[in-house]
C-alpha cells in the first residue's frame, strides 16, 4: 500500500444515508470535510469502493483548497494599507541606492494583471496588491522592476542580475508569485 493511500484511508470521510438520493455522491465542503451521500439501496461497502475509486479526484480537490487557503491574506484596513505602501517606497529607495539603479518616479496603481512595471523613462508602477504579499515576494517585485532600469527586457542578463539581488531565488520567487491572486481588482 502506498503512503498516500494509507493517509487517504485514515482521513475522516463522513457517510450520509439519504432516502432521496439516487446516486452515490461525494461533496467537499469549504472546511475540507468530505461527505459521501449514500442512497438507501446502496451498501456502505459499495460506497467505500466508490470513494476508493475517486481517491485521486478527492485528493486533487483537497490540495487545491489548501493552496487557496494558504494564499488568502488577512484584510487590511486603509491605514495599514497606506503604512505598507510607505514602507514599500522606503525599501524601493533603499534598493535603488544600494544597487545604483536610479528611477525617476514611483507610484502605486490599481493594475489588474501586472504586479509592477517600469517604463522606458524609468518610472516604476507598483500594484496596490503587493501589500498583501509576503515580504520576500514584495522585495522580489521591487528588485524586478528596478532591474528593468538597466535591462528593458527579460533576457538572460536580466535574470542573472536579478538572481544576484535575490540570493539565487529569482526564478523560485517568480513561480511562487504565480500562486498569489490579486485581492483588489477595482480602483481604490
Ligand atoms: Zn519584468
Amino acid at each position: 500500500m502506498t503512503e498516500q493511500s494509507t493517509a487517504f484511508q485514515q482521513m475522516g470521510i463522513c457517510y450520509r444515508r439519504s432516502r432521496r438520493a439516487k446516486n452515490l455522491r461525494i461533496t467537499i465542503a469549504p472546511t475540507q470535510a468530505v461527505t459521501v451521500t449514500v442512497p438507501a439501496n446502496t451498501s456502505l461497502e459499495r460506497a467505500k469502493d466508490f470513494v476508493q475509486s475517486k481517491q485521486a479526484w478527492i485528493q486533487k480537490h483537497l490540495t487545491k483548497m489548501r493552496q487557496t487557503e494558504n494564499i488568502e491574506q488577512p484584510d487590511l484596513s486603509p491605514e495599514e494599507l497606506s503604512r505598507i505602501q510607505d514602507n514599500l517606497f522606503t525599501r524601493l529607495e533603499r534598493f535603488s541606492d544600494t544597487y545604483n539603479l536610479p528611477y525617476r518616479h514611483a507610484a502605486f496603481r490599481c493594475q489588474k494583471t501586472k504586479w509592477g512595471s517600469c517604463s522606458s523613462k524609468n518610472n516604476i508602477s507598483l500594484n496596490i496588491n503587493i501589500a498583501f504579499l509576503p515580504i520576500h515576494l514584495q522585495d522580489y517585485i521591487l528588485l524586478h522592476e528596478l532591474c528593468h532600469i538597466r535591462h528593458m527586457n527579460h533576457s538572460k542578463v536580466f535574470w542573472s542580475q536579478l538572481n544576484e539581488f535575490c540570493d539565487g531565488r529569482a526564478k523560485a520567487y517568480a513561480k511562487e508569485l504565480k500562486t498569489h491572486r490579486m485581492k483588489i481588482r477595482g480602483c481604490v
